[in-house]
């Protein structure tokens, strides 16, 4: 079933039946031709034009109880006295978006006259409507705009994809397949605080336990996952027996997350007792098909990863884990190149990958194989979750993902090369007053429009550094928001 979004349409009883039947009509022929417009990711079902707190309390009270609806969207053809959305704003606990709109684009120069006046003005209530929305604190998304335009259409798109990210999240499991990379801070979190924002249960599955499933794999198994690699990939090794047996790691990884509800994992070169590969083209390929990961422990990246996969069904571009390395500081044409020790998701390829087994000098284990690409080309952004003690924040960064400027012939992984905003070096600077990680979410198919959405949905913290930012600002922003933080959480 496609998603759902409810349209509920305030009004009074003031203007008498005939006032309302015809806002009835019309919002039901606006839910219709926003939805023929092929734009939106999800259904915009007209609900109801309310006139009543009962009403109104009625609707939400559904809204939260019906798991098809993923949010509500509410709009004031006429007036609509604010007092009676309290009750049901109150309970209200999906997202809501308000969209400031109007049915008729002009104003008819003849044909005005008071009863028009008092059937078209959404200038006049969603100023009330938009009040209470204030005076409750709601998290909100608030558009603004003719309800057949592109661009108004594009915004409410956006905002349905992040409704689909904070549904999928607040069912979202991850798997850990062992802990946190010994002495590192930045992929460590508090998993209470993640379930209580965000939905996510993170639970541990001892390594032993993956082995135990793996030794259970059948050699038919195995080779159905082998032969779905070589309909997806270029096979460039001899050493079949390493694609295998990564072919084995997969099937067992994919039963235990399918068995537990999981659509994401982690795990760490550190610990892979009884394993004989680190997981490289078995990670990738599970990313391509939807599942977050998440290198080193991180079950941080690894959620967002999932999410934002789940937020980008549908849109054309990529959607990876990613590690920032290494940098090529030319000047005035700095740029930054990421890759990981393997597990980069093919969903960014240029071309086709290819497999690989190279030798991997950390982990202490035989050669894995692996899938080599380089990244596509196109705008994007970076994303980063952090634990700030107490709140999480997330720091989104524009970039401009290139062709590599280099052809880097013995580098045995994946690679992709960006140039962030507004310059490399003022954008690290950003980066790193900010705490964002090393390990990253790339997307050329989520907008950072979105992830501002998302981040509104969950109540997170939010930083985003685009091409207008300076390191000046920034920091101000960053100690305003440190101040804000303190006090909303009190
Ligand atoms: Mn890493």
């Amino acid at each position: 079933m496609k998603k759902q979004f409810w349209f509920i349409v305030g009004s009074q009883f003031l203007y008498g039946p005939d006032v309302l039947d015809i806002v009835a009509a019309r919002a039901a022929e606006m839910a219709e031709k926003m939805n023929a417009s092929g734009i939106l990711p999800g259904e915009i079902v007209y609900k109801a034009t309310v006139k009543t707190d009962a009403e109104i309390t009625q609707c939400m009270k559904d809204a939260n109880y019906d798991d098809n609806c993923l949010g509500v969207i509410s709009w004031c053809h006429t007036f609509s006295p604010s007092k009676m959305w309290i009750h049901g704003f109150d309970l209200l606990r999906k997202p809501y978006c308000h969209l400031a709109t109007q049915y008729n684009r002009k104003i008819p120069n003849e044909e005005i006259d008071m009863d028009f006046m008092n059937l078209n003005q959404a200038a006049h209530g969603d100023r009330e409507h938009g009040f209470i929305g204030a005076r409750m604190h709601l998290p909100r998304k608030v558009i603004a705009g003719y309800w057949q335009d592109k661009e108004v259409l594009e915004e409410l798109g956006a905002w349905m994809r992040a409704a689909i990210g904070y549904d999928f999240s607040r069912k979202l499991r991850i798997v850990r397949f062992g802990d946190n990379m010994r002495d590192v801070a930045v992929t460590e979190g508090d998993k209470v605080e993640a379930q209580i924002k965000l939905g996510w249960q993170v639970d541990y599955w001892p390594v032993g336990h993956l082995v135990e499933v793996m030794n259970s794999v059948t050699d038919e198994e195995v080779e159905a996952q082998y032969q779905s690699y070589l309909d997806r990939y270029e096979l460039d090794t001899d050493n079949i027996a390493s694609v295998k047996y990564q072919a084995r790691e997969e099937v067992a990884m994919r039963k235990i997350l399918d068995r537990e509800g999981a659509k994401a994992f982690i795990n760490t070169f550190q610990d892979l007792y009884g394993m004989e590969q680190l997981p490289g083209i078995a990670s990738q390929n599970m990313m391509a098909d939807g599942y977050g990961y998440g290198g080193e422990g991180d079950w941080k990246v690894s959620g967002m990863t999932a999410i934002m996969k789940a937020m980008a069904e549908g849109l054309e571009g990529g959607t990876v884990f990613m590690e920032d390395y290494t940098y090529d500081l030319e000047p005035g044409n700095e740029v930054s190149l990421g890759a990981h020790m393997l597990e980069v998701c093919p969903s960014m390829a240029a071309d086709k990958p290819k497999i690989q087994v190279h030798h991997l000098g950390i982990g202490d284990r035989k050669d894995p194989a692996r899938l080599v690409f380089e990244g596509k080309a196109g705008p994007g952004i970076v994303v980063s979750l952090i634990d700030m003690g107490g709140r999480m924040r997330m720091i989104i960064q524009d970039i401009e993902v290139i062709k590599p400027i280099l052809e880097m012939p013995n580098l045995p992984v994946a690679r992709v090369m960006w140039k962030p905003a507004p310059d490399l070096l003022t954008g690290v600077r950003c980066w790193i007053h900010a705490g964002g990680a090393h390990h990253t979410v790339l997307s050329t198919a989520v907008t950072a429009e979105m992830m501002k959405d998302w981040c509104e949905i969950m109540q997170i913290e939010c930083v985003h550094i685009t091409k207008d930012t300076t390191v000046e600002e920034f920091k101000k922003e960053l100690f305003y928001n440190d101040i804000a933080w303190k006090l909303k959480n009190l």
